[in-house]
């Protein structure tokens, strides 16, 4: 038999009513011939609960304990998944990560999956079951323990299932019906794409579009999974929702593919460091010792061998990033006259292939902000995209300015 791996996020299987509707899309599969492996994420908002919980009964948690807790939000519902799909006669059954085994690094909170065999779930289908329900976003470590894949896991393990299963689609199904030209929350002007090319998309994922998980786009393209974004709210045909794909499978495409966003930004500015050879790697290695996501690096012009030192991390590690820094000139490796931490900016970014073969690209950006008014803190740019982090009550307007500059609500 085919076999296809359909996922649903959150809001998609938010109350017993919405797991119910998925299961009638799983069963419609099933009807056409395929064997089914669903991946169900936790009800909406109750990860969020759970690490709230966490947090509250202790600030600095055992990562180990951690997972045992926010993973439990999955398996609720895929044991409540494979009961309604029974409820419909159709033959199913629901496994924890660490029962299949999901193999993944032992990086709590932050796992990578290793390996996924097949025996257990293959013999099932053999048997005449369906439906392998499968809890998304667990696995299990070398050491035995309860792993998750990081704040949207449920993706990448979908993607993982359909690489190891060699499935004829990995079909994901949220709450937008495809991957639009920016956040539909931001601006109904954005449009949706019928396809995008994975470089794109994981540029798009990496930079703050959450519709998928960054790691998902990475191991679709490294294992050529065919990856489709689709509504769970509606009634979907071969065409419907966006495909993710090569490049080459894009007949017309803008130069510009998408605006992306990220809130989740912190400014850091180390004031007057010494203007010395060796001066970054004495910063940013112990930066990274401490496990800090350094993302731009602008370093200012240099006055009587003194100069400022700018960087942006995430805004969850900035306490991480003050503790290294303080550590590191404690211990003589830099000296500084103070390290001031901006906690209210954004990043706004464009992203395209097309960047490739186009010029003026980042002047359309620049003018673009500037016709708004909006005062740019730092820049960084790669082949196929360009960023730049700006305040953030300014970061809808940005989105929108640069929607309409880049005429992305027409297709190119
Ligand atoms: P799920 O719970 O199904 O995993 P998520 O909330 O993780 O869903 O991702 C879907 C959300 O991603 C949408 O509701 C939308 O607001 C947001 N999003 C951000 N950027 C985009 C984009 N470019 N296209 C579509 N959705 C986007
Ligand atoms: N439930 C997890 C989260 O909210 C994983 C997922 O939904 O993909 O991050
Ligand atoms: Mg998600």
């Amino acid at each position: 038999m085919p076999i296809l791996v359909m996922k649903f996020g959150g809001t998609s299987v938010a109350d017993l009513e919405r797991i119910g509707n998925a299961a009638q899309k799983v069963a419609r599969e099933v009807a056409r011939g395929y064997d089914v492996i669903v991946i169900v994420s936790a009800m909406s908002g109750k990860t969020n609960e759970l690490v709230d919980w966490v947090e509250q009964t202790s600030p600095l948690f055992d990562a180990r304990e951690y997972d045992a807790v926010v993973s439990s939000g999955e398996t609720v519902t895929a044991g409540l998944m494979a009961l309604t799909l029974q409820e419909m006669d159709v033959p199913a059954r629901s496994w924890q990560g660490w029962q299949v085994p999901l193999h993944t690094t032992s990086a709590h909170s932050a796992a990578r999956i290793e390996s996924i065999p097949r025996d257990h779930i293959d013999q099932k289908f053999d048997e005449g079951m369906k439906v392998a329900v499968v809890a998304g976003f667990q696995g299990i470590s070398p050491e035995g323990r309860i792993t998750t894949l990081g704040r949207g896991g449920s993706d990448t393990t979908a993607v993982a299932f359909a690489a190891a299963f060699e499935a004829e689609r990995c079909d994901i199904y949220t709450d937008v019906d495809g991957v639009y030209t920016t956040d539909p929350r931001i601006t109904d002007k954005a449009r949706k794409l019928p396809r995008i090319a994975f470089e794109e998309m994981l540029e798009l994922a990496s930079l703050g579009a959450k519709v998928l998980q960054t790691r998902s786009v990475e191991l679709a393209m490294r294992n050529k999974v065919k990856l489709r974004v689709l509504s769970s709210f509606e009634d979907n045909d071969e065409t419907s929702g966006t495909l993710v794909c090569d490049e080459e499978d894009i007949m017309e495409s803008n130069v510009v593919a998408g605006v992306a966003y990220s809130r989740d930004e912190a400014k850091m500015t180390l004031v007057s460091v010494a203007d010395r050879p060796g001066i970054a790697a004495a910063i940013f290695g112990p930066l990274s010792d401490a496990g800090v996501n350094v993302d731009m690096i602008v370093q200012n012009i240099s006055e009587e061998g003194r100069t400022d030192m700018t960087f942006s991390c995430p805004t969850n590690q900035v306490s991480r990033a003050e503790a290294a820094m303080e550590k590191a000139k404690a211990e003589g490796e830099i000296n500084y006259h103070g390290l001031i931490a901006d906690t209210d900016v954004a990043k706004v970014s464009v992203v395209g292939i097309g960047m490739r073969s186009h010029a003026g690209v980042a002047a359309r950006m620049f003018q673009a902000l500037r016709d708004e008014n909006i005062n740019i803190k730092v820049i960084t740019t790669s082949e196929i995209k360009i960023s730049v982090l700006i305040d953030r009550k300014y970061m809808e307007l940005a989105v929108q300015a640069l929607h309409d500059a880049f005429d992305l609500a027409t297709a190119g």
